[in-house]
């Protein structure tokens, strides 16, 4: 869906394959509808075929099989300069011998465009990343977070509908890695321009993105909202992937509409919403975030209420990472807030844990 609340998507992956070798299908049959005007993440572990989708977008490989649309148009055949796509990737790529400026003009003389629009234009998109005083500079006399603006602004330059972006902050530390981000997100609102983002880093992911395409072995495993993707994963891989998340390990016992009971391998019972296991027999994977885990007074009256032995806390500050044991898992996590005054919660004492079965989620273990 776009951002205008029509359905035609500006980029469509229909049943996109790729093989590499012939043989071995690296994306596996990609279905994907881009919204104008959206900010869409590919998220994935190395080697899920995240930059294999980026780079048949970009036209620098050919799909084995489907079609790739682009506002409606399919450009399987339209060489890469010629579908409009601004780039950004991690190395670089500025040309060492011209001046940032030059670098940023080149894409617009190569288009045919006069010397006082491309100076208006280099002018505009240095502005835009706060570079205007660095002109004249040479990329050698540019620190990596300058480089990669410049980067971006050449990517902007020639004012193109659709930016893809490839792990762009990937070499910057921590603190400009965030900068960046936060400008990338504010840029990205200023112009609406689409953008498609590919990382492996899902706190980057769910920072920046509208919608994220969660990826694992060549197949899209879930397309959400961030918000979507943390509080409702849809399966085991998602779960784990994104954010923390504990494990309990049964089978269903029973089911009642949305809701199931499944018994731990160590006899005890854990009520849950039923999200994508089978019915009564079935194996499944239950998934809970350490912060939905309350503790003490606040865990009675819980759907699920037991007892987990304190194995060891980690101070954190805002809050304490307590893992106990718990239904036969000894890295249970519970996070508990700061703001609990005199409670010291000590290694080796029997917790009182309860939690929703609301928050919890039955998922096939496969
Ligand atoms: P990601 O971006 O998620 O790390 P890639 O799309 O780069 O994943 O890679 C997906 C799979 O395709 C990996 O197994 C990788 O080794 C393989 N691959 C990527 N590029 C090539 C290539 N040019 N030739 C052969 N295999 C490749």
């Amino acid at each position: 869906m776009a951002k205008d609340g029509t359905d035609t998507a500006f980029v469509k992956f229909d049943r996109v394959q790729k093989s590499y070798d012939g043989e071995t299908l690296v994306v596996k049959d990609l279905n994907l509808d881009i919204g104008k005007g959206e900010f869409m993440t590919m998220l994935g572990p190395s080697g899920s075929g995240k930059t294999t989708c980026l780079m048949m977008l970009a036209g620098f490989e050919t799909a084995t099989f489907g079609d790739i649309l682009l506002d409606g148009k399919p450009i399987n055949n339209i060489p890469p300069h010629k579908r409009g796509i601004g780039m950004v990737f991690q190395n670089y790529a500025l040309f060492p011998h011209m001046t940032v400026g030059e670098n940023l003009s080149f894409p617009l003389e190569v288009r045919g465009m006069g010397k006082s629009e491309r100076d208006g234009k280099v002018k505009r998109a240095l502005d835009m990343v706060q570079m205007g005083a660095f002109s004249g500079r040479r990329p050698a006399q540019l620190s990596g977070g300058q480089m990669q603006r410049i980067a971006l602004a050449r990517a902007l330059v020639f004012e193109p509908e659709l930016v893809l972006m490839d792990e762009p902050l990937g070499a910057l530390d921590k603190n400009l890695r965030e900068r960046m981000q936060f400008e990338i997100k504010h840029i990205h609102e200023e112009l609406g321009v689409t953008v498609v983002y590919v990382t492996h880093d899902q706190t980057e992911a769910l920072t920046m993105s509208d919608r994220i395409a969660v990826f694992d072995d060549g197949i899209i495993q879930q397309l959400a909202p961030p918000d979507d993707l943390y509080e409702r994963p849809e399966n085991a891989f998602v779960a784990a992937f994104i954010g923390e998340n504990n494990t309990l390990r049964g089978k269903v016992t029973k089911v009642d509409g949305n809701y199931c009971t499944v018994r731990l391998d160590d006899g005890s019972e854990v009520q849950s919403l039923k999200v994508n296991v089978e019915g009564e027999g079935a194996k499944s994977t239950l998934s809970l975030r350490p912060e939905r885990v309350r503790i003490d007074a606040t865990a009675e009256n819980s759907d699920n209420l037991f007892e987990g032995e304190v194995q060891e806390l980690i101070y954190l500050g805002d809050h304490i990472r307590v893992r106990v044991s718990l239904g036969g898992n000894d890295e249970f996590v519970v996070k508990v807030p700061n703001a609990t005054g005199e409670r010291r919660i000590k290694r080796g004492e029997k917790l009182k844990l309860g939690w929703s079965k609301e928050d919890c989620r039955a998922l096939d273990p496969s």
